[in-house]
C-alpha cells in the first residue's frame, strides 16, 4: 500500500460529517433503460443508506466520493429492510434489478446475509436479473452459496471495481486496496458459480496525462476480454471531499474529455468483438465530469448513451465539433508539460 497516498486520503475526510437523513428510505430509486437477454428493457435502480464501503471508512479510493451519501454508522437489519420496502412501492416487477449499496453488497459489515438473502428471495419473485456490485474480498464460495440457491437458473451479476490491469496505477494513483490477481481469483470464483462478471474501468485517474489514461484503458480492456462479460467505463468527476477534488480545486486535475471516453469505446468494442461495454457519466457535461467545450456535450453524451444500448459505433460517426483541435493538442502536448497545464485544456 502507498502509506502516504491512503493517508492523505484519509486526512480529507477527517472534518466531513454525514448528512442527517432518514434511516429508512434508500438514497433513491428509479428506472432506467438497460439490456436484459439483448433486449432493451426499463431496469430498476435502488440505492442503499449503508454505513459505507469498509474501505472508504479506512481510507478509501482516490476518486470516491460514494461514502458522502453513507450514515457511517451501522444500520439496523431491521432499517435496511424498511428502506428495501420503501424501494418496493415504486416496483412495478421490473425483469432487471440493480442493487447499489455505495459499497460492496457482499461484505457482511455493510449488509447481514440474512437481509441479503431476504432482499434476493423478494426480488427473484419477479426478475430475471440482479446486478450488485462487490470488491473481490467479500466474493468467495461461501458468500455464494446461498445466493446461488435464491438465484436458481436466472442471472446474477456482480460488479468489481478494477479501475485498471496495472496494479502501480491501482495502487499509486487509485489507493483501491487489492491487486490484479485478486480480481482474478473472484472472478474464478464467479465464473465457477456461474455469476455474471460485470468490470469497472476508471477512464483518468488522478496524476496522469489524458493520453495515459486512454491507453491504460484500452490496455485494461485487452487484458480483460476473456475474463469479464461486460465492461463498464467509469469516468472520473470531481466528488467533494476525494483526492480527485482537492486537485481539480487547484486546477491540477481535469475530468477526461467525451472524445477521450468515445475513443476508449471504439477501440475497446474492437477488442471485445460480441462482449458489451457500456459507459454511463455522472456529471456528464459538466465542468466536474467528462466534458468537451460545453457546445458539443450533450450530442456527444447522447451518442455515448445510445451507443451503450446498441452498441453500434456508427452512433459516432456524424459527430464533430472545433473543440477536437485542443484535445488533440492536450494529447500531444500534456506529457511536456509536467500535468501543469489542466488549466490550459478546461
Ligand atoms: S470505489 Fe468502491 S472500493 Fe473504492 S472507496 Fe468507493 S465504494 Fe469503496
Ligand atoms: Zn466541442
Amino acid at each position: 500500500m502507498n502509506k502516504e497516498l491512503a493517508n492523505f486520503i484519509r486526512e480529507l475526510k477527517k472534518d466531513f460529517k454525514p448528512k442527517k437523513t432518514d434511516i429508512t428510505t434508500p438514497v433513491s430509486c428509479w428506472f432506467e433503460k438497460d439490456l436484459l437477454n439483448d433486449k432493451v428493457v426499463d431496469a430498476f435502480v435502488i440505492i442503499f443508506k449503508t454505513r459505507g464501503c469498509s474501505w472508504a471508512l479506512e481510507s478509501g479510493c482516490s476518486m470516491c466520493g460514494y461514502f458522502n451519501d453513507s450514515l457511517w454508522s451501522d444500520v439496523s437489519d431491521k432499517e435496511l429492510l424498511q428502506q428495501f420496502e420503501s424501494a418496493l412501492k415504486r416496483y412495478k416487477g421490473e425483469k432487471f434489478v440493480k442493487i447499489f449499496t455505495s459499497g460492496s453488497f457482499l461484505d457482511d459489515n455493510e449488509i447481514n446475509p440474512i437481509v441479503r438473502e431476504k432482499i434476493l428471495k423478494k426480488l427473484y419473485e419477479t426478475a430475471e436479473k440482479v446486478s450488485v456490485e462487490s470488491r473481490p474480498e467479500y466474493i468467495t464460495n461461501k458468500s455464494l452459496e446461498k445466493i446461488k440457491k435464491i438465484v436458481g437458473l436466472k442471472i446474477f451479476e456482480i460488479g468489481i471495481g478494477l479501475e485498471t490491469a496495472d496494479d502501480d496505477i491501482r495502487e499509486n494513483n487509485i489507493n483501491k486496496g487489492f491487486t490484479f490477481n485478486d480480481y482474478k481469483k473472484a472472478t474464478d470464483i464467479m465464473k465457477k458459480n456461474n455469476i455474471k462478471i460485470k468490470t469497472y474501468v476508471l477512464v483518468k485517474p488522478p496524476f496522469l496525462s489524458e493520453k495515459h489514461a486512454i491507453n491504460d484503458a484500452i490496455r485494461t480492456i485487452e487484458k480483460i476480454k476473456n475474463i469479464t462479460d461486460i465492461v463498464s467505463l467509469n469516468p472520473v468527476n470531481a466528488q467533494n471531499n476525494t483526492l480527485v477534488n482537492y486537485l481539480w480545486k487547484r486546477e491540477q486535475y481535469r475530468s477526461p474529455w467525451l472524445f477521450s471516453i468515445v475513443q476508449i469505446l471504439v477501440e475497446g468494442k474492437k477488442i471485445l468483438d460480441d462482449k458489451r461495454i457500456k459507459c454511463d457519466i455522472v456529471g456528464g457535461g459538466s465542468i466536474r465530469g467528462a466534458h468537451n467545450c460545453g457546445e458539443c456535450d450533450k450530442n456527444y453524451l447522447q451518442a455515448i448513451s445510445d451507443f451503450s444500448l446498441k452498441q453500434d459505433t456508427r452512433v459516432f460517426n456524424n459527430l464533430k465539433c472545433s473543440c477536437s483541435e485542443k484535445w488533440l493538442d492536450q494529447l500531444d502536448l500534456e506529457d511536456l508539460g509536467f500535468g501543469s497545464l489542466a488549466k490550459m485544456y478546461e
